[in-house]
């Protein structure tokens, strides 16, 4: 190692040994995982479950969205089962002994249904089209949303697809059980996307409590595995005390967040009107790179303070891209959470981000924050 590397790792030790947030990463794939871990991640905080369901899986999934009767669908989630519980055993093997929050499926509808288009002109195309195709168009049509971003996603698709939710948690529980066999530390955590209601998550988590503890009777193992939510509705952050006695842990969704308090299109805004508004200085910088202390901030306030009140051992964090950037790390140590969660990359300088709130937070001398942390 040469100089500069030797200042940057002391660096990174110095920051460790101060700050209070953990940093953690959002991985949803053996490497990527692996890759955190080198630089310093001290869990995954966010493992999304999306892309395990896109390529040769896809017509899995079509075949259990679109499924004719409950065994086509049976059988689909059948068949995804040992393909998922594999994916989550390689990810909790490369993390073995420190927290993985897998996320159960939030797709937008529209990523997974075929194409509507392809579809018809493959129907009118041919003198004798196959009658699989035209029941395949005629659900299609049924679920093609206007708004996919606020549509049959997250929770929604669990609670409407019956099976899919419990296919998950029984993958995690089994690739659990595969681990704790092998003599080692699977800390599996299980979260629930875009809920709006207290009912939502109690329905949901039902249905996991239900699957875990089979899955436990059947291999005769026991373990723990928290059950928390994603806060990333504006409904969610409002009515967090009410969420909070069904949830072990809070991590706060500051991309859909962010999308839904603004009433801006994640997908689009950037490139539409952002450049007109960083013009006219409606504002600085974009709200969905920077948390925007004011409006989506205080609802992760709100959420924290309502949620602790309720639950004063309730886990939070931030799985949104704001939970890698510096201003946005500062404001997460202010409010008090346990921990961000961003890409692999961006470990190394969160964490010596969430060293230099620590020194700096009011009140405290540097030296004093150090001493306090030692
Ligand atoms: C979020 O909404 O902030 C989040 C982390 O989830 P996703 O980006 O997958 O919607
Ligand atoms: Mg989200």
């Amino acid at each position: 190692t040469g100089p500069l590397t030797d200042a940057v790792l002391g660096a990174l030790t110095h920051a460790d040994s101060v700050r209070r947030l953990e940093v953690r990463a959002n991985a949803d794939t053996p490497e990527d995982a692996a890759r955190a871990r080198a630089l310093g991640a001290q869990g995954i905080g966010l493992c999304r479950t999306e892309h395990m369901f896109l390529g040769e899986r896809r017509a899995l999934v079509e075949a259990m969205i679109l499924a004719r009767d409950d065994t086509a669908r049976e059988e689909a989630l059948a068949a995804l089962l040992p393909l998922q519980r594999a994916d989550f055993t390689r990810i909790l093997a490369a993390m073995d002994g420190l927290p993985v929050t897998i996320r159960l499926l939030d797709p937008p509808l529209h990523e997974f249904l075929p194409d509507r288009t392809d579809l018809a002109v493959r129907l009118a195309s041919t003198a004798h089209p196959d009658p699989h195709d035209r029941e395949l168009l005629a659900a299609v049509e049924r679920m093609d949303e206007q708004n996919p971003m606020l549509g049959l996603r997250g929770v929604r698709l669990g609670l409407a697809v019956p099976g899919l939710t419990a296919m998950q948690v029984r993958a995690v529980a089994e690739a659990v059980t595969e681990r704790l066999r092998a003599g080692a530390d699977p800390r599996a955590e299980i979260m629930i996307p875009l809920v709006g209601t207290v009912e939502e998550l109690r329905l949901a988590r039902a249905e996991a409590e239900e699957v875990l503890a089979r899955v436990a009777a059947e291999t005769g193992t026991s373990f723990d595995c928290p059950i928390g939510t994603m806060i990333e509705l504006p409904r969610a952050a409002l009515t967090a005390g009410r969420i909070a006695e069904a949830a072990d842990f809070f991590s706060f969704g500051t991309n859909d967040l962010t999308q839904t308090t603004w009433g801006l299109s994640r997908d689009d805004a950037e490139a539409s009107f952002f450049p007109l508004y960083l013009e006219k200085g409606v504002f600085g910088v974009s709200p969905f790179e920077t948390i925007d202390q004011e409006g989506v901030g205080r609802l992760v306030e709100l959420g924290v303070e309502a949620g602790r009140a309720v639950n004063p051992r309730l886990e939070t964090g931030v799985c949104g891209e704001h939970g890698g950037d510096p201003e946005s790390i500062h404001f997460f140590h202010g409010v008090g959470l346990d921990y961000v969660s961003c890409s692999p990359f961006r470990i190394p300088a969160a964490r010596l981000e969430a060293g230099r709130a620590a020194l700096t937070e009011p009140g405290l001398a540097p030296g004093a924050a150090a001493t306090r942390s030692l």
